[in-house]
């Protein structure tokens, strides 16, 4: 037959990082040796004793449905490691989902209503715009590249942007694609315009474990005036190499988690089980040393990509988290992304997905001497 498919999923595109991971493994299939830096995915082994918890967990038999917001173990593992952070949290306030993305779905299917206004921070992570359209509200952009992805110096920006009818903002520090990391002079702007204009901030903060140059991480919501305001979302897919295993949560007052609660025990039901109880375990100061380890990896990959490109007179907004780095490209990113990876075999994903043109994301999450590989290809073909 032919269906009538719904006006919302018309709304959205693919994502355009799985586009390119398409290509790279189509590549490889035909035997190429393709230097894959389009994912975003850490390429260490999830912590021993994080596996060593989940198999546990099976063999205890957690192998049920829990209770839909998650296992109490986890809830209050996570609301005491968001009260590390400075953030007014309760384990009744958390909902454990399979994966940050979840959590953010489910935050903008409870908050946003057709025709709501939702502000996004440019260049931003594809799934924002996604989310929001599904849901149906409308954007509102302020483009961070002219400013270095700094958001200090766009606040004025964004001030002209916002008014009393922004539903919502969506703040990611450290960030995805640019690894910004936004200072606390920021982060305090966005707060006065919040209050101002009363509206609720989504702050993604699933990068917060890997910063550079001896940066504390401030959580948004543990600014005085963001505690009832501030939906802060997490994961355990960076931090602690567990992409695959899909878990994450949302935090928020308990009047949003009642909303909220409603479209996960409808959805998902719970996450999943045993990697609920593996959460506990990477939670807990047993994993910090091998999460510091990975961090100092990125942090090295960084230094050295950094230098490596000022070697071949390329300038980049030296990234201060998360594992991603803006290269500046042709006008026509698309076209430099297809060509890297048919003439250098080098894949990249187009700034344009971020809405960012003029840029290609690199995601060091590769060895040294993959980096190394791909910066020797790229510079081979004069692709810089
Ligand atoms: N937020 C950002 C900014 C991300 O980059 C990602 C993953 N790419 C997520 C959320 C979601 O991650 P996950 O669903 O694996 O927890």
């Amino acid at each position: 037959m032919n269906f009538d498919f719904s006006d919302r999923v018309g709304r959205v595109e693919p994502s355009a990082t799985l586009a390119i991971s398409n290509l790279a493994s189509e590549l490889e299939a035909q035997g190429e040796d393709v230097v894959d830096l389009s994912v975003g995915a850490p390429d260490f082994p999830t912590p021993d004793n994080i596996t060593q918890a989940a198999k546990d967990a099976l063999d205890a038999g957690h192998t049920s449905y829990t209770s839909s917001n998650g296992i109490p173990e986890l809830k209050e593992a996570i609301a005491a490691k968001l009260r590390g952070n400075g953030v007014d949290a309760e384990a009744d306030e958390v909902i454990v989902t399979p994966g940050g993305k979840q959590a953010l779905f489910e935050t903008f299917q409870t908050l946003v209503d057709d025709g709501d206004e939702v502000v996004l921070l440019d260049p931003a992570w594809v799934s924002y715009e996604a989310m929001v359209k599904l849901a149906g509200g409308t954007l509102s952009r302020v483009d961070l590249a002219q400013h270095d992805f700094r958001l200090e110096p766009a606040l004025d920006e964004l001030a002209e942007t916002v008014s009393d009818e922004t539903k919502l903002l969506v703040v990611n520090s450290p960030s995805n694609p640019t690894g910004g990391v936004f200072s606390d002079a920021a982060l305090e702007g966005v707060r006065d315009l919040a209050v101002e204009h009363d509206f609720a901030v989504i702050s993604d903060e699933i990068y917060e474990r890997i910063v550079y140059d001896g940066f504390e991480h401030t959580s948004l919501g543990s600014l005085d005036g963001m505690e009832d305001r501030t939906i802060t979302i997490n994961g355990f897919s960076k931090a602690f190499s567990m992409t695959g295993w899909r878990l994450g949560y949302l935090h928020a007052p308990s009047d949003l988690i009642s909303q909220a609660g409603k479209l996960h025990s409808h959805s998902v039901s719970c996450a999943v089980n045993f990697v609920q109880h593996a959460g506990v375990e990477a939670l807990s100061e047993r994993t910090d040393d091998d999460v510091e380890e990975m961090r100092q990896a990125f942090e090295a990959r960084r230094d050295m990509l950094v230098d490596l490109l000022a070697e071949h007179d390329v300038d980049v907004a030296v990234p201060k988290g998360a594992f991603y780095m803006m290269l500046p490209v042709d006008d026509d990113d698309q076209a430099w992304c297809e060509g890297a990876i048919q003439d250098a075999k080098v894949a990249t994903v187009p700034g344009s997905a971020f809405n960012a043109p003029g840029y290609a994301r690199i995601s060091y999450a590769a060895s040294e001497e993959r980096l190394r590989e791909a910066v020797e290809r790229l510079a081979e073909h004069d692709y810089i």
